[in-house]
C-alpha cells in the first residue's frame, strides 16, 4: 500500500455523532426540547429497509425522539402526501426523511416538494436546492456534507484548491460542487458526456467520484499528493464466490499516488447517516 493518509470516515463519523449527541442534550437542557426525526418508507425494498433501520437506530442513540412510518407498496400518493402535511404540522418532528427511490405510482418530486423546507434534512427540497446555490443557509444533502467534513479533516482551508467532482447527480454530484464553490475551490463537474476524464482528474487537489462504476478512476489519474474522496459503493464478485464493496476508485493503485484517501467501506459511507443527525439537530435549532 502506497503513502496515502487513509481518511477513516468511521472515527470522523463517530465523532459528528457524539457531538450532535452533545447537541441533542444541550437543546434539552435550555429549551426542554428533544430534536424529532421522522422516517417514511413506502414499500418492502430490503435495501431501503436496512438504512430505515439503521437511521432509526442512529437517531435514538443521539438522544433523539425517532419517528418510524413504514407503508405498503400500494399507498395512494395522496396518502402519502397527508401523512407529510400531518408530519409538517407535528411540533415534535423537526426533520422529515421520505426513503427513497418510491414505488413508480409516485411522483417523488410532487412528495419532496411536499415537505416543509425548514424539515427537509435530505436538503432535496427546490427551496434548500436554491438556498444552497445561492450560497444562503441551507440543509444541504447529508453524503456530500459528509465528504466536505472528510476533505476538511485532511485540510482545514481548501480555498483556492482544483476540486474535481465526477458526478452530476442531484444526490451527490450537483450539491457536492455547490459546497466546494462555498469552500472557494476552483470547482470542474465531470459526468458521462466529459471528453479525457483521466485528464480533467488530473488537475485535481481534491478529486470526489461519485458514479457507481467499480474502480473506475485509475491510480494514474490522480495527481501526486491530492486528497480522493470515493462515494461509490459497488457490490462486485469476490474471488471466494462471495461479493465485496468496491468504491468508484481503484483504491490499491491511487493510495499509491493519492496524499489522503478514503476507503469503501469506512470511508463516506458513515459519514451519510451522521450528517443526517447533525441536519436533524440544526432543524430543531432553527425552529423559532
Ligand atoms: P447517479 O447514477 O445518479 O449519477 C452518476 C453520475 O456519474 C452521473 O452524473 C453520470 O453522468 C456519471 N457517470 C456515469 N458514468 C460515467 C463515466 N463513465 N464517466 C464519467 N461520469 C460518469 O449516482 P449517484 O450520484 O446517486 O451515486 C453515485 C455513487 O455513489 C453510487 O455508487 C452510489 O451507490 C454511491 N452513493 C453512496 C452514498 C453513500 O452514502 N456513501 C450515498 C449516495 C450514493 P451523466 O449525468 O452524464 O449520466
Amino acid at each position: 500500500m502506497g503513502a496515502a493518509r487513509i481518511i477513516d470516515g468511521k472515527a470522523i463519523a463517530a465523532a459528528v455523532r457524539r457531538e450532535v449527541a452533545a447537541g441533542a442534550a444541550a437543546l434539552q437542557r435550555e429549551r426542554g426540547l428533544t430534536p424529532g426525526l421522522a422516517v417514511v418508507l413506502v414499500g418492502e425494498n430490503p435495501a431501503s429497509q436496512v438504512y430505515v433501520r439503521s437511521k432509526a437506530k442512529a437517531t435514538r442513540e443521539a438522544g433523539m425522539l425517532s419517528i418510524e412510518h413504514t407503508l405498503p407498496a400500494e399507498t395512494p400518493e395522496a396518502e402519502l402526501l397527508a401523512l407529510i402535511a400531518d408530519l409538517n404540522r407535528r411540533g415534535d418532528v423537526h426533520g422529515i426523511l421520505v426513503q427513497l427511490p418510491l414505488p413508480k405510482h409516485i411522483d417523488a418530486g410532487k412528495v419532496i416538494e411536499a415537505i416543509d423546507p425548514a424539515k427537509d434534512v435530505d436538503g432535496f427540497h427546490p427551496v434548500n436546492v436554491g438556498r444552497l446555490a445561492s450560497g444562503a443557509k441551507a440543509l444541504a444533502p447529508c453524503t456530500p456534507t459528509g465528504c466536505l467534513i472528510l476533505a476538511k479533516s485532511v485540510r482545514a482551508e481548501l480555498a483556492g484548491l482544483e476540486a474535481v467532482v465526477i458526478g452530476r447527480s442531484n444526490i451527490v454530484g450537483k450539491p457536492m460542487a455547490q459546497l466546494l464553490l462555498g469552500e472557494s475551490c476552483t470547482v470542474t463537474v465531470a459526468h458521462s458526456r466529459t471528453r479525457d476524464l483521466p485528464g480533467v482528474v488530473r488537475r485535481g487537489d481534491l478529486v470526489v467520484a461519485a458514479v457507481g462504476r467499480p474502480e473506475m478512476v485509475r491510480g494514474s489519474w490522480i495527481k501526486p499528493g491530492a486528497i480522493v474522496i470515493d462515494v461509490g459503493i459497488n457490490r462486485v464478485p469476490a474471488a471466494d464466490g462471495k461479493t465485496r464493496l468496491v468504491g468508484d476508485v481503484a483504491y490499491a493503485e491511487a493510495a499509491e499516488v493519492a496524499g489522503a484517501i478514503t476507503p469503501v467501506p469506512g470511508g463516506v459511507g458513515p459519514m451519510t447517516i451522521a450528517c443526517l443527525l447533525k441536519n436533524t439537530l440544526d432543524a430543531a435549532k432553527a425552529k423559532p
